[in-house]
């Protein structure tokens, strides 16, 4: 196939023009983040120089707007191709004037406030200057080309290139809002933030943590899977554009192992058209944030996802709560009455119908407990009963055991060849009988009495529970100590 060298593709011209804009909106977004981290820290502290701020803002403004304008005008594909060198020299001038308001005022503040800005102020000031000059640069390059000086070249290894949609240039949402109140429990969060730029990230975690919000950051992939493997955040923020790992393969990764519930994140891209925004949610986003980020959207929805997590959890850890005080006893921790009649009932009719084993219950009593209670007081007493629980849960393993009364338990026994029901009931009054209580500083031994019935001989599980009773009855007539089978 022949390729022609000299003209390039128009599929390769448009990877050069998002290149080229990419060149000039990654800086002038930086500009951007930092001027307000600089006026926030003003404002905050009052220093009188809202006119050499205005005077930055106003030069950013412009520099987005002349730039979008100029980059429309000049790339349409019925646009006036060839200026004179008079035209080409008023362009770069009148793209470049903006930046010098910036940079000057940025270095007027710099010179007469050393004293009153912080170190971390002057350096955002510093990161102003440095981003100014790669504009600068970035609108030189994109007079070349629109000269026809400057032909198509490969974006980089992966063949991606950081392609921005021009509506990224546009921020409209006037003044910043960052009176957000964050509650106290989301003050511990865990963030997780994944962006191969480095100003990016800088600027994401300095607003996090301004409002006392813990971050990790990574740079790429690799370490974005090696970080959430070591310890699951409580949010991710998580760049489309990455160097290595593409950060929706990420997001699909992520989305095999956790939940949205589990792992909220939130996709952060200059591909902020419909789109894009509905791939990432339909790949399990959990919200969208388009660059360049604006301060107060990125906090609200930060912590609206983070406050969605905590009350998740909070609500799942209620209802654990409740499920565990609907199914145990609150003395010794094992099933109650109601799990075993249930399981009991149920169990009976799958053996009926043949979906299950046949099974036996087993009723259960403490022989002369009153005297226990008597003689140790109501703790030695509950001792007892949880004792005997631990232990009957452990044995009747993975059968179901329950207390269904104050000193009262029953065992829905299921019938396999390894034990017989009488082998399994003799071995555990022996255990009963050997269990050494200890209590304050003594040690209380108990007998049990036991009556059994089996889903084989009985028309329901009502039937059972009556029958196992009698025949409790009948063990302890007999003389307790003993486990009666008919
Ligand atoms: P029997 O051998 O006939 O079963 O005699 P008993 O003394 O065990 O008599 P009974 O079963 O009627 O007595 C049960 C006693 O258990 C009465 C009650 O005060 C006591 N009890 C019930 N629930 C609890 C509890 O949670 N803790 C303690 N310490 N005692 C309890
Ligand atoms: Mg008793
Ligand atoms: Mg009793």
């Amino acid at each position: 196939m022949e390729i022609n060298q000299d003209k390039p593709s128009k599929g390769a011209e448009q990877i050069l023009l998002a290149q080229i804009k990419q060149e000039f909106t990654a800086p002038a977004d930086a500009i951007e983040q930092y001027i307000d981290l600089v006026s926030q820290y003003i404002e905050e502290n009052n220093i009188a120089v809202e006119d050499e701020i205005e005077q930055i803002k106003t030069g950013q403004q412009k520099l987005l707007s002349q730039y979008e304008e100029a980059f429309r005008e000049n790339t349409k594909s019925d646009s006036k191709k060839n200026k004179t060198a008079q035209e080409y020299s008023e362009l770069r001038h009148n793209l470049r004037t903006p930046l010098n308001a910036i940079i000057g005022y940025s270095e007027i503040l710099m010179e007469d406030f050393e004293d009153d800005l912080s170190e971390s102020c002057i350096n955002d000031l510093n990161n102003i200057l440095i981003h100014s000059r790669d504009t600068e640069k970035a609108i030189e390059k994109f007079v070349d080309f629109i000269k026809g000086d400057l032909k198509s070249e490969p974006s980089d290894n992966s063949g991606q290139s950081n392609v921005k949609n021009a509506e990224s240039l546009f921020k409209s949402l006037g003044d910043l809002d960052y009176s957000l109140e964050i509650d106290d429990n989301l003050k511990d969060a865990d963030i997780l933030i994944v962006d191969d730029n480095v100003t990016n990230c800088e600027v994401l975690q300095r607003r996090l943590s301004q409002h006392g919000l813990q971050c990790r950051v990574v740079y790429d992939g690799t370490n974005a899977l090696k970080e959430v493997e070591r310890k699951t955040p409580d949010l991710i923020l998580l760049d489309v554009i990455l160097p290595d790992i593409n950060g929706l393969e990420l997001l699909k990764e992520f989305r095999s192992k956790h939940t949205d519930d589990e792992l909220p994140i939130i996709m952060v891209s200059a591909f902020n058209d419909v789109d894009s925004t509905a791939k990432c949610i339909k790949l399990g986003a959990t919200d969208y944030l388009p660059k360049p980020l604006n301060g107060t959207i990125l906090m609200a929805k930060a912590v609206a996802s983070l406050e969605a997590k905590y009350f998740r959890e909070a609500n799942r850890k209620l209802l654990e709560e409740l499920h565990i005080r609907a199914t145990t006893c609150p003395l010794t921790g094992i099933f109650n009455r109601k799990v075993v009649f249930d399981h009991g009932e149920k169990s009976f009719s799958e053996s009926m119908s043949g979906k299950g084993k046949d099974f036996s219950l087993l009723s259960i009593d403490i022989d002369f407990f009153k005297k226990v209670n008597d003689t140790f007081g109501h703790p030695g007493g509950d001792e007892v009963i949880i004792a005997l629980a631990k232990l009957l849960e452990e044995k009747g393993k993975p059968n179901v055991v329950g207390r269904v009364g104050g000193e009262e338990f029953m065992a829905i026994i299921v019938h396999d060849e390894s034990q017989s029901i009488e082998e399994f009931c003799a071995s555990l009054r022996e255990d009963v009988n050997k269990l050494e209580i200890p209590f304050q500083d003594t040690i209380i031994n108990i007998n049990i009495s036991g009556g059994v019935a089996s889903s084989s001989t009985t028309d329901s599980w009502e039937d059972m529970v009556n029958l196992a009773d009698e025949r409790l009855y009948k063990s302890k007539e007999n003389g307790r100590d003993q486990i009666t089978y008919d």
